[in-house]
């Protein structure tokens, strides 16, 4: 297990940011996650977005389903507010905490299997609905809390290191979110901070879901095949005094390269990735291009990243129902409850 604070990378950064506040002021708990876990190096970026963007923790709800990704909002901003969902149903919570107070600036922390199997009818309604709200999936293609079995969105043929081969094919939420209308879709690699930060300021600008798929590898089910030390050789050996485990410590991987090329990353496992940054002069505002694009992307083996499609006009959920002002929580029982005369019209015209 980690122990450590998540870092605080804002060397060139001023000490007080607009509203006064210092970098500190934006961190959260102790990671308890793998050290080398790709969501740790999310939570890095997101303390720094949110502190270079001038957010006041205060003002910014925190949500979360159920998987590592999901307890990662404890390791960040620890002045918000925060609520830990169930499984999957993380958007029916942010929808109705963003109903009952607009004057919040929500994100949501979700993992694949969170996303992509059980809660994806509520992804998928959020998304249609445009709840404004920072949507980040923490992409690595297995449920990292029950021992890395494959999500959704592992890539078909790829092998867990039981030897099972996935026959599946992935689904890929970006492609998902653009054919659902969603007014922000981006995806990241944890390894990138600097693409990582600027997707994540665009997105705390957003009116509307802002849907960012970051894929992020998770170290622990990456120990040798063969190994008299692995897990799997302890496991068929071992005589059990006790329930105990012990997660290899591993450096975070982080790679820097050009818009427009190609950057080959080796993961912990040795296996590799093609991560393909989109061109300086692509325009996201086209969704039949973000689409084609992220299609080809998957057929020649790469993983599309950066703003991969924007849509700043689409309306929010809040504004197509043309919320009052005042948030919904602080309106009193005679703002809210219709009166004797309009009870009245209703039941008239019902019989
Ligand atoms: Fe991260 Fe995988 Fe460890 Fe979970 S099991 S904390 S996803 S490295």
């Amino acid at each position: 297990m980690a122990d450590s604070t998540l870092k605080v990378t804002t060397t060139e950064a001023p000490k007080e940011n607009r509203v006064g506040l210092k970098a500190t002021d934006y961190s959260g708990g102790k990671s308890t996650l793998c050290a080398g876990c790709g969501h740790d190096a999310i939570s890095n970026q997101i303390i720094r977005a949110f502190y270079e963007m001038s957010v006041k923790p205060e003002r910014v709800a925190k949500f979360s389903g159920i998987g590592c990704s999901s307890k990662t909002p404890a390791y960040f901003l620890s002045r918000s507010h925060g609520f830990n969902s169930v499984h999957g149903r993380m958007p029916a919570v942010a929808t109705g905490a963003m109903l009952a107070n607009h004057q919040l600036l929500g994100i949501g922390v979700s993992g694949d299997g969170d996303t992509a199997s059980i809660g994806l009818g509520q992804f998928m309604h959020m998304v249609r609905r445009n709840i404004p709200i920072i949507y980040i999936i923490e992409n690595n293609g297995v449920y990292g809390l029950t021992k890395g079995q494959f999500s959704a969105t592992a890539d078909e043929g790829s092998k867990l290191k039981t030897g099972v081969i996935n026959d599946l094919p992935p689904m890929d939420l970006c492609a998902l979110a653009v054919e659902l209308g969603c007014g922000y879709v981006a995806r990241g690699f944890a390894g990138d901070p600097k693409q990582m930060i600027n997707i994540l300021k665009g997105a705390i600008a957003h009116d509307g879901t802002a849907v960012i798929d970051v894929i992020s590898p998770c170290v622990t089910f990456n120990n040798h095949e063969g190994s008299t030390k692995g897990y799997q050789y302890a496991k068929e050996h071992q005589e059990l005094l006790q329930q105990i485990g012990f997660v290899q410590s591993y450096e975070q991987i982080e790679v820097e390269y050009e818009a427009g090329t190609v950057k080959e990353v080796e993961l912990h496992d040795g296996s590799r990735i093609l991560l393909k940054k989109l061109e300086e002069d692509y325009d996201p505002s086209d969704a039949v291009q973000a689409l084609q694009r992220l299609h080809r992307a998957v057929e020649a083996g790469q993983m599309l990243t950066g703003l991969v499609y924007l849509k700043p006009e689409k309306k929010s959920f809040l504004k197509q129902l043309n919320m009052v002002d005042d948030p919904l929580w602080s309106l009193s029982q005679e703002r809210t409850r219709p009166s004797r005369e309009a009870l009245d019209e209703i039941m008239r015209d019902l019989m």
